[in-house]
């Protein structure tokens, strides 16, 4: 992907220009503050939300608000009710205060926040399919149904480095390396933008990466909680998904909710403006996360109040204010400049920065949509769409004694508390923000037990769980176990399936205190396999669970990871043989607590046993790799070749290497090429991605792969926090082949 450098509208510039030139102070401070939905409205007896029109003009005409989040009651609205909010919305702005409403929306995997539109397989799943092409069209298609619903803007895609298996939020991004969120995460912009940032068409909506910077290696596993990254690896790991998007002109930029290296992001000056703005020329907006002003004086204690805090975040960088239930902060910006302690240049900036995103989004001509414009909206194209990013997401890990496919007319039992249910396969950010209505809202579609019935014959398929979720207790409660009845039900199976894995959460609610699959489910698992029928494991969890005591019990093992409305159906299509497997793991499956891992780790994290010295070492061990994923069929790498092996640091190499399908079956592949740096001045990483592809092979068919890969690629950020390149031996690597080059 080409980084191009994004030219402003000067047309746009000169109405922000003026737009500026005749707003009050109060109503800048106002067009920095964006609140809930629900200060806007209320419930009727049934519960059903409607816009307040007083509250609305009342909101507008004391605090000038800029931007409205959420949805009401956090539970997804239709398409057509969004329609009637915004446009009140909308109505109240103008006539309050002249300027459109920004209103934003998670819309994370999809519609999640419109009942009716379409939901795909979350961003891991994304990662998993290595395929740009899918990520860049579920972005659009996504973009497409909330611009539909009059919503103009959505906070994804999350490009966090998913480098701890520990954290809730792994299933929201792409996966643990830097490359492939960089990558993917752009592709989810351009889905979302369309390809003119200054001028972003009805079809399409602003995108804003998140969460900047360093939010997803806490030190403690922990969610929200503080994260201590080495300079050079912030800059050159975490720092890239976001450099990429602003290169390609992402419009916006959420912010981390801890703190870095001891200071909160939310007031760190250097990462807000220095790096993110200044050093690449963005003039994009950087909003907070929830509520994050006041945890800087309620939970960080870097200041004494509000004001403070706000002081503080303003200056370094921040320019708009999730708050999100009080709009107390507008007087108290008025105050602060008043007293000199923000400056109005600052402001302006800031203010700037927001009329820009309006104005891009041609919000002043358009605030507002019909539905019946957008006849794709909730429509078959898009659930086609969604059920070709699950099949090519979902990975097969074992495959033993090709237990795999299951032929018809097998006698199947399907056990395990996440073998007949919808909240599963959707994970959080679905319907709700916990995803914990999801049964209730995507009834229509097929679990996996009714997606098994619908291929195999209700006659053929038995479900006993085995082990079932608390629905109304914390994500991870379990009800009391009932072994017995699945353990019965196997008699009459020849083959079983257990569906184990994880309920939905999202964010800190998803926090836990032991990455190992829970008790009762491994339980159920030995006592299923202690029947001696033939096991077949369907992981379905928004993180890597540690599974290695029930893992040899099993002959084959896939991970749908979080597969969305259609997960289940692309499952048994792939476990019937119908459709071939494609994907990868996108970060490394841990095998060992205490052998946590990523795929780059350095070669000096494994310790051998000295010679004559005491009996010790440090290994790490993996359940599988980054980047393992098998398929029905095999596939044989040879003949890697570049056509520079000594080059200097200006080349460009072209890097190829033969692919052919050696099996039966036509498949895809995604192939994956590695560079190793052999000596460098800091401890370089063991290896790390540089470039992937996706091909299809027909059997016997031969593809040359060719990567064009710049020597720069091959640089790294040293100990002082400057990018170097040096010269000497670096190593290629697909699949089994190596190939040593040189930069002279
Ligand atoms: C999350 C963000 C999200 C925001 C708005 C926060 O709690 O961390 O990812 O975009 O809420 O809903």
């Amino acid at each position: 992907m080409q980084a191009r450098t994004v030219q402003q509208d000067s047309k746009i510039e000169n109405q922000i220009s003026a737009l500026l030139n005749k707003l009050s102070l109060e109503e800048k401070a106002g067009q920095m503050i964006q609140l809930v939905t629900d200060l806007f409205g209320g419930n009727d007896a049934n519960g059903v939300f409607h816009i307040d029109q007083h509250k609305t003009d009342s909101i507008f005409k004391n605090y000038k608000v800029g931007s409205i989040l959420n949805a009401p009651n956090t539970t997804a609205p239709t398409g057509k009710q969004w329609e009637d909010y915004v446009a009140r919305i909308q109505k109240s702005s103008m006539k309050q205060i002249g300027i459109p409403c920004l209103l934003g929306l998670d819309q994370n995997h999809g519609s999640t926040y419109t009942s009716d539109g379409t939901l795909f397989p979350q961003n891991i799943n994304m990662g998993a399919s290595f395929n740009r092409e899918i990520t860049r069209k579920a972005a659009e298609a996504t973009a497409y149904e909330t611009r539909a619903a009059s919503i103009p803007w959505t906070f994804n895609p999350t490009v966090d480095l998913g480098r701890d298996p520990r954290w809730p939020r792994i299933y929201e991004n792409y996966g643990e390396d830097a490359y492939v969120n960089s990558i993917l995460g752009t592709e989810a912009v351009l889905g979302f933008q369309g390809t003119d940032p200054n001028h972003i068409d009805q079809q399409h909506i602003a995108a804003c990466m998140k969460h900047y910077l360093g939010y997803s290696v806490p030190w403690s596993g922990k969610d929200r909680t503080p994260a201590f990254i080495a300079p050079a690896e912030l800059r050159e790991k975490h720092f890239a998904p976001f450099l990429n998007a602003v290169n390609n002109g992402v419009l916006s930029v959420m912010v981390n909710s801890a703190s870095v290296n001891g200071m909160p992001v939310h007031a760190n000056k250097e990462l807000l403006t220095t790096w993110l703005k200044e050093e690449t020329g963005w003039d994009g907006m950087l909003i907070t996360d929830w509520a994050d002003v006041n945890n800087l004086w309620q939970r960080e204690m870097i200041a004494k109040d509000k004001k403070e805090a706000l002081s503080l975040a303003i200056n370094a960088g921040i320019d708009m204010i999730m708050e999100p239930y009080n709009a107390d902060a507008q007087p108290l910006i008025v105050e602060l400049v008043k007293e000199g302690k923000i400056s109005q240049e600052r402001i302006d900036d800031a203010v700037r920065r927001i009329l820009r995103m309006k104005f891009r989004l041609d919000l002043f001509n358009n605030p507002a949509q019909k539905i019946k414009k957008y006849p794709e909206f909730g429509g078959k194209a898009f659930a086609k769409l969604s059920y070709e990013g699950a099949v090519e997401s979902e990975i097969l890990l074992k495959n033993q004694d090709n237990i795999l496919p299951i032929a018809k007319g097998k006698k199947i039992l399907l056990a395990g508390p996440n073998a007949n249910s919808m909240r599963c396969l959707d994970g959080g950010w679905s319907y709700t923000w916990q995803g914990n209505r999801t049964d209730e809202f995507a009834a229509k579609y097929n679990t996996i037990y009714e997606a098994f019935c619908n291929k195999y014959g209700t006659e053929n398929v038995k479900l006993a769980h085995g082990v079932t979720y608390k629905q109304d207790g914390k994500y991870f409660e379990e009800n009391e176990p009932d072994f017995a009845s699945a353990v019965n039900a196997a008699k009459d199976a020849d083959i079983i399936v257990a569906c184990i894995g994880e309920n939905s959460y999202t964010e800190t609610p998803g926090n836990l205190s032991d990455l190992t699959l829970s008790q009762n489910q491994r339980e159920l698992v030995k006592r299923l396999a202690a029947t001696g029928k033939p096991v077949v494991l369907i992981l379905n969890e928004g993180r890597p669970r540690i599974i290695a005591d029930i893992e040899p019990l099993a002959k084959g093992i896939v991970d749908i990871l979080v597969p969305g409305n259609y997960g289940a159906d692309a499952l048994v299509d792939l476990l019937a043989g119908e459709r071939n497997f494609s994907a990868k793991l996108p970060y490394t499956y841990p095998s060992e607590i205490n052998s946590l891992a990523n795929y780059d780790f350095k070669k000096s994290q494994e310790v051998g046993t000295m010679a004559g010295a005491y009996d010790y070492d440090a290994k790490i061990t993996q359940q599988w790799g980054f980047g393992y994923g098998l398929s029905y069929t095999t596939y044989k790498y040879s003949n890697l070749r570049v056509d520079k092996p000594n080059f200097g640091a200006d080349d460009v190499l072209k890097v190829s290497v033969d692919v052919t399908n050696s099996g039966n079956m036509k498949g895809k592949e995604s192939v994956l090429l590695y560079s190793s740096d052999v000596i460098a001045s800091m401890v370089p990483d063991g290896r790390r991605l540089r470039a992937f592809d996706k091909i299809e092979l027909n059997p016997g068919e031969t593809k040359t792969v060719t990567f064009d890969l710049k020597a720069s690629e091959l640089s790294f950020v040293g100990y002082d926090g400057k990018w170097k390149l040096e010269p000497g031996d670096f190593i290629l690597q697909i699949d089994h082949l190596t190939q040593k080059i040189t930069l002279k």
